[in-house]
């Protein structure tokens, strides 16, 4: 029955490429033209943060100068799937703002294949980046609780919405840069059930990775509540 339902819909309703709306013969995704425009991130990356390096070739795993010299550092392992350039962008925005929530099921799909290290490392949770609630009255749906959502079921691991908040309303990250970007998040999250995160290995979910700011301010109230590690995955990220 659901295959015959669904069998009527793609006529009714056919699958289109995320990015540029054309008619695909595959069941979702990106047309071909698109998918070659797409920068995805592959090694050599730094094995910690993922981000990518230019002119390297190795294939050992070797890490970033900035965490070579953090001693101290938050995340266990970063990814993200993509670069964060003027295709991904449209892409990345049209399901932030746009209602295009399909995308969500293609960009997870790319970030579960980025985060192949972290989930042969082991992640017991996956949270996503939550949303003030007022913003997400405005906006209507949470965009990382869709992607972790999607996430959550191609790894098989379970999706906790509830026991990270944002408990306070913070200007959009896009306005601020740098330093500013930090006391901008400074203290935005609050942990509801710490008894859910204790000797936990959290995987963190959002859509873009800029400064890591948000990621980090939330990692640090999870680490405070006694989260075994964290890691985080990110559709895109800008360098
Ligand atoms: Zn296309
Ligand atoms: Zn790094």
């Amino acid at each position: 029955m659901m295959n015959i339902l669904s069998k009527i819909l793609d006529v009714i309703l056919p699958p289109r490429c995320i990015s540029c709306g054309k008619v695909l013969n595959a069941k979702d995704g990106v047309c071909e033209e698109c998918f070659n425009n797409i920068n995805f991130i592959s090694k050599p990356h730094c094995h910690k943060c993922g981000m990518p390096f230019e002119n390297v070739v190795s294939n050992k795993e070797i890490m970033c100068g900035l965490c070579i010299k953090d001693k101290k550092p938050i995340f266990r392992y970063g990814r993200s799937a993509l670069r964060y350039d003027d295709f991904s962008k449209n892409m990345i925005l049209a399901f932030k703002f746009m209602d295009k929530t399909e995308n969500a099921s293609t960009l997870s799909k790319w970030m579960f294949a980025a985060g192949k290290d972290i989930f042969s490392s082991g992640v017991d949770l996956i949270i996503p980046i939550p949303l003030h609630y007022t913003r997400l009255l405005k906006r209507k749906y949470n965009q990382s609780a869709l992607l972790a959502k999607k996430l959550g079921k191609l790894a098989s691991i379970k999706v906790d919405y509830s026991s990270v908040i944002r408990a306070k309303k913070t200007k959009p990250q896009v306005e601020f840069s740098g330093k500013a970007r930090l006391k901008n998040v400074k203290n935005a999250f609050g942990v509801k059930h710490q008894n859910k995160i204790k000797g936990k290995r959290i995987l963190l979910v959002d859509d873009v990775y800029t400064t890591g700011s948000t990621l980090k301010e939330c990692a640090k109230v999870l680490l405070k509540s006694g989260a075994a590690s964290v890691d985080f995955i990110t559709a895109a990220r800008t360098c």
